[in-house]
């Protein structure tokens, strides 16, 4: 048995008090309870974004990469989706640190707003944020990153009590290749690449990646695929797209890994 004297729990205490979200039950009532909240919130804590309170590029890699299993095992639609903010070190140029800071909480919190409890939205870098969107058909891709990007364009943001302002987004989507193991390096950049596009064509714009058909019958993606559940090693993307977003090459090449 671990005896609480024996632990160093004080900074990290000290850590969790900072955090507004964060409840700790008091220590003398269960020596268990009270540990096994500290890990379970210090844990918590390492997935989130200090300033914005979303997801940190930590926690979406992961979350990323199980969206890959997850898509080469059912097939299902993913979207990334990759935003960056127009022209932000205006806003701080302009308005001061502080204030960018505010308009990366707004954004933040309308990014929140804009997608369903099953997506996942991160700040990916400084002014870049990203979204996973499990389940998401192709022919809603472009609809959805249009809804948001009007979204954010509409929201008027206080930088200061009497002042407020508005700032534009650039994405870039692109899906995850249906029944193919990619990696989380190779979605990104084919989403960074469409968010190149949306930034070199004049920004406050969308664009998504088309989707890529892969000519295998259900029969055969039973026959090819259904091992995967056993947790073989499954075919790998190796795809790779120029800036226009044209895919060169061969677009999915099978790899058999073993
Ligand atoms: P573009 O439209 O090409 O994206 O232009 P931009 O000005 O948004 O891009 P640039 O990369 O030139 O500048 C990004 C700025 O974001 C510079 C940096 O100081 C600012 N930034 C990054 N992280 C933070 C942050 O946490 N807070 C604030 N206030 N600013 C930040
Ligand atoms: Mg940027
Ligand atoms: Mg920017």
């Amino acid at each position: 048995m671990i005896d609480m004297r024996d632990l160093r729990l004080d900074d990290a205490r000290a850590l969790l008090e900072h955090d507004p979200t964060c409840n700790l039950p008091e220590p003398e009532e269960s020596p268990t309870v009270y540990v096994q909240s500290v890990v379970d919130n210090l844990c918590e804590l390492s997935l989130k974004d200090p300033l914005t309170g979303l997801s940190n590029r930590r926690h979406f890699r992961n979350v990323l990469s199980r969206e890959i299993d997850a898509v080469a095992r059912s097939g299902d639609s993913a979207l990334l989706l990759m935003l960056d903010i127009d022209n932000f070190k205006k806003v701080n140029d302009t308005y001061g640190h502080l204030a960018g800071d505010r308009v990366l909480q707004a954004i933040a919190n309308c990014l929140a707003a804009c997608v369903r409890p099953m997506d996942t939205v991160a700040r990916y870098g400084g002014e870049e944020f990203a979204a996973i969107l499990p389940d998401c058909p192709p022919s809603f891709g472009q609809i959805v990153a249009e809804r948001i990007r009007e979204t954010v364009g509409n929201l008027s943001i206080f930088v200061s009590p009497l002042v407020s302002i508005q700032v534009t987004v650039s994405i870039g989507g692109a899906y995850a290749p249906e029944w193919v193991r990619s990696t989380t390096a190779l979605w990104t950049d084919r989403a960074d690449i469409q968010l190149y596009r949306a930034k070199s064509e004049g920004r406050n714009r969308v664009y998504i990646e088309q989707q890529r058909e892969i000519a295998v019958s259900a029969e055969e993606k039973s026959m090819l695929f259904g091992h995967l559940s056993l947790g073989d090693p499954a075919w790998i993307e190796t795809a790779s797209s120029d800036v226009s977003g044209a895919t060169t090459g061969n677009a999915i090449n099978k790899v058999n890994s073993q």
